[in-house]
Parts: C-alpha cells; sequence; structure tokens
C-alpha cells in the first residue's frame, strides 16, 4: 500500500511557490491511480517524490509500511531498485544495448538476480509485452510503441510492488497510445500491481481506480471510480471536449463500399446466362473428359504427396537430431594465449554413443559489440589439425582461440565486453550423407573481462561474490 501524507516540496527555499503543496493520499496494493492536472501543476515532481527520486521538502511517503527517504543512501537505492517501477515519459532505454540486454540490466547491476535468472525474466516479460521476436533489436530498430513496451518489460524484471509512469505515451499517436495504455492495465491486473500513472488521457483515467486532480501543486479533487462507490466516475473525467472524437459518418462509408462492391442486377443476369449456355452446349462430353482428368490427377497428387510427406518425415527426423540430440554451447572460457582467450565449446549427443551424430565444418566466428554493431575478430581452433568431420558420440569439448582485439567495444556490464561466437554447423547421422544433412547456426553469448584491467575498479562497479570472473555465460536468447 501506498500512503503519502501531507507531503510539499519546494524547489528552493527563497521560492515562495511550492510544486507540491500538502498533498496527501493512499493507494491501496493493487490499486491504480490516475494523476491528472495541467503542465506545470506538480504532477511529476510528486512522482519523483514517490518513485525516490526527488526528495520532499516536508511530509512522508510509506510505501509497504517502508518511508525510503528515512534509509540511508544504500539502503535506499536497495528498496527503489526492488520495490518500485519506473517507466519514464520517454522510453528511456540505452541505444547500444539490445532489448533483451536493456530489460535483463536492472537485475544485472542491482545484483538481485543470478545472470541466468535475470536473461530467463527478460526473456519471458519481453513475451508478455507482445516483443518475442525482438529480444535481439537494438531501441534505434524498434518503433516507439515497441520502445514503450521494452520499458515497460524492464520496470518489471525486478518484480516491484508499484509501478509509476509519468506521461508513458506523451510522444506516441493516438492508437499505439491506447495500446500502451491497454498493455499498462493488462499488466496492472496480471501482476497485481499498485499502480500510478501521469496522464493527459481521459480515457485511462476513466479506467483508474482513483483520479487524483492537481492544481498548482495542490490536491484539486480525488474521485473514486465506479468500482468503489457503486457511482460513475462520470464526466467530470473528461479532460477537454476535444478528448472525444465526432463518429465517423458510416453510414456515408457504408453507402460507398455497398455500391462498389454489389454487381448491379443487369451484371447478374448476364453471368448467370453465360453459365448456363456453356453447360448447356459442352455439357455431354465435357464431363467424362474432365472425370478422367481428375482421375490422373488424383493418382499423381496421392503419389506426390507420398514422396513429400516420406521427405518431410526425413526432414523432421533431422531436425530433431541436430536440435535436439546435439547440444552445443561455450563451456569454458580461460585467459590466454597472450592477448587471446581460450574458448571451449562442447558437443553432447543426448541420443546414445550408439547412434553417433557427425557435425561437419563447424565454421566458429567471434564477434564483439561495438556500438549497435557486431565488429567481428579474430577466432581460431587451437588445434590446427582439427578434423573436418567431428564424429560426436557422447559430450565432447573443442578449444579455440578468440582475440578480441577492439577499441570502443559497447559496455553492456561496466567494463565487460559483449562477445559474440556463431558456430555454423551441417549435421547428419551419417559421415557421407546424401540428402540427410541439415544445416545447425548458433549463436552464444559471453561477457568478457578486458585484459590487464583492475578487478577493484570493476567492483566498485559491480557486485561479484568474489573476483570479478573472465567470463559471464548468458542463456541463449
Ligand atoms: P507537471 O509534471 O505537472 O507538469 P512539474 O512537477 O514538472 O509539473 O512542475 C511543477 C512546478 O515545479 C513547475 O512550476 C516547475 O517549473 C517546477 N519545477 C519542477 N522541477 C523543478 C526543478 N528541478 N527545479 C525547479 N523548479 C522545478
Ligand atoms: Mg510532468
Amino acid at each position: 500500500m501506498l500512503k503519502v501524507d501531507h507531503l510539499s516540496k519546494k524547489f528552493s527555499a527563497d521560492r515562495s511557490v511550492e510544486a507540491v503543496s500538502d498533498v496527501s493520499l493512499e493507494v491501496e496494493q493493487g490499486q491504480f491511480l490516475a494523476v491528472v492536472g495541467r503542465s506545470g501543476s506538480g504532477k511529476s515532481t510528486l512522482l519523483g517524490m514517490i518513485g525516490g527520486i526527488n526528495k520532499p521538502t516536508s511530509g512522508t511517503i510509506l510505501i509497504n509500511s517502508i518511508n525510503q527517504w528515512a534509509l540511508n543512501d544504500d539502503r535506499h537505492s536497495d528498496f527503489r531498485n526492488q520495490t518500485i517501477g519506473f517507466v519514464f515519459q520517454f522510453a528511456s532505454l540505452l541505444p547500444t544495448l539490445r532489448a533483451i540486454d536493456n530489460v535483463a540490466l536492472p537485475a544485472l547491476i542491482g545484483g538481485s538476480l543470478s545472470y541466468k535468472e535475470a536473461y530467463a525474466r527478460a526473456h519471458t516479460l519481453l513475451n508478455h509485452v507482445g516483443l518475442s521476436e525482438r529480444f535481439d533489436s537494438f531501441p534505434g530498430q524498434l518503433s516507439g510503441g515497441e520502445q514503450r513496451r521494452v520499458a515497460i518489460a524492464r520496470a518489471l524484471i525486478n518484480s516491484p510492488s508499484v509501478i509509476l509512469a509519468d506521461e508513458p505515451t506523451a510522444d506516441l499517436d493516438q492508437e499505439t497510445e491506447e495500446e500502451i495504455l491497454n498493455l499498462l492495465l493488462e499488466i496492472h491486473k496480471a501482476f497485481n500491481l499498485t499502480m500510478v500513472v501521469v496522464t493527459h488521457s481521459g480515457s485511462i483515467a476513466e479506467r483508474a481506480d482513483k483520479v487524483l486532480r492537481m492544481n498548482k501543486g495542490l490536491v484539486e479533487s480525488v474521485e473514486v471510480s465506479r468500482s468503489e462507490t457503486g457511482a460513475p466516475i462520470g464526466t467530470a473525467l473528461k479532460l477537454s471536449a476535444n478528448d472525444s472524437e465526432p463518429a465517423p459518418p458510416v453510414s456515408a462509408v457504408e453507402t460507398i463500399f455497398q455500391t462498389s462492391n454489389e454487381p448491379s442486377a443487369e451484371e447478374k443476369i448476364r453471368l448467370g446466362e453465360g453459365v448456363e449456355r456453356l453447360i448447356g452446349r459442352y455439357v455431354l462430353w465435357l464431363i467424362p473428359i474432365l472425370l478422367v482428368a481428375w482421375g490422373i490427377n488424383a493418382a499423381v497428387a496421392t503419389y506426390e504427396r507420398t514422396v513429400l510427406d516420406a521427405k518431410e518425415n526425413q526432414r523432421i527426423e533431422l531436425e530433431d537430431l541436430a536440435m535436439k540430440g546435439l547440444r552445443a554451447d561455450v563451456k569454458n572460457v580461460t585467459d590466454g594465449p597472450g592477448k587471446g582467450y581460450t574458448v571451449t565449446l562442447y558437443l553432447n549427443n543426448t541420443i546414445g554413443p550408439d547412434k553417433p551424430i557427425y557435425v561437419m565444418a563447424p565454421a566458429v566466428r567471434g564477434f564483439v559489440q561495438v556500438g549497435n554493431s557486431w565488429q567481428e575478430v579474430a577466432m581460431k581452433p587451437a588445434n590446427s589439425n582439427n578434423p573436418k568431420v567431428l564424429k560426436v558420440t557422447g559430450n565432447q569439448t573443442y578449444d579455440y582461440i578468440i582475440e578480441p582485439d577492439v577499441t570502443g567495444y559497447a559496455q553492456l556490464l561496466p567494463y565487460y565486453m559483449h562477445v559474440r561466437i556463431t558456430n555454423d554447423m551441417i549435421v547428419s547421422p551419417s559421415d557421407q550423407p546424401k540428402t540427410d544433412l541439415i544445416e545447425r547456426n548458433d549463436s552464444y553469448y559471453v561477457y568478457l573481462k578486458p585484459h590487464g584491467l583492475d578487478d577493484a575498479k570493476i567492483l566498485q562497479k559491480m557486485k561479484f561474490p568474489g573476483k570479478p570472473p573472465v567470463w559471464i555465460p548468458m542463456p541463449p536468447h
């Protein structure tokens, strides 16, 4: 529950006007409060104080009975990170991070989840906000609405109990705005969150449990919704007469469609006559010919279907072999030799030793993220006489040397390089395949600690149980 008591904010001592003046309100856990009011009325200032961004001049805020402003700095930032999800006016995503990294980041920096957990949850949340296809996209490649969805997923990563959103749709077109507001409402219900949204949208305010209207820093009114009181929240919420668009002239539109699509009575008659004439003239000899042709066609079609089905079954079996039967990933990364790192990949045949899987010409390449793109770096097998075909019967490892010699790499995690290793394989159950082969393209992502960096420096930015590791794996994504 959120309880605000006689809250005020003055930005400077000599200014007589308070940005927020003596505001008191209560929002129950799971309730949705909309904050409305003219520009400059103190909405953002109020939200900032609740969100732990700007300190009240006087008054108290209790969230789940905790007064965050009475905590020391460390505990306050933990509290903020764990309890409050903030969706800002603009999406404010980090441009050099992919969508999934942006979402996982608050959990990684705060150390609230392990890497695996953070990415697994980011995955789930991006699915939840409808971005299952866009995990790897950078913010610049996403539309305004999609960016907002990422920002909402990011706000949820630490399972907050309160979501604060300050005009979350200010820069979006009306249709996208509606989608995003619906998403927020859906999430508010699905996660039973307490939600405070500053909005200009009359339609979202209408759906709130409570509406706080502010004017010159003061509470002008608090309206409680229909579901709370039994009384309609009413037209008082309409922000201006312009909010309700006039209905489109539907009847005129319908008329146009009717006249253009429907054939005229005259056309109907002519078409009908044509068909009748055709059948009348040819029907006697046309029907047997058609039947024969259909018979042949059906036989050919059945035969083709059988062949195609057999091929399809083979493809499915191959796909199962290559995808489920064979596991592959990065097993370990160690420092050296020299400027390089030794990357150990594993291939694991999960079917069993009596069913070998042949992996042909595995092409392993390394990339480091620089800005929004991947820059290829030197990567080669540690052993120069690597066989061209690998026979995988159990769990086998292969070493590669990567030399990520780049400057200005993107730091998704402070100081660490974001490395992508691609592994393109041709997989077959036979060592001399004919048609029974299939391509598999993997990407593995890891973070690598650059050489010659002081561990103490890294530890200032990130929490690790001990020494910062040479590499940090990420689950497949
Ligand atoms: P709203 O979000 O309703 O538009 P704000 O909370 O942003 O209103 O602003 C309320 C008042 O506080 C305004 O008069 C604004 O100029 C003032 N204000 C907001 N932030 C600051 C600041 N950082 N320093 C000084 N004055 C500020
Ligand atoms: Mg504002």
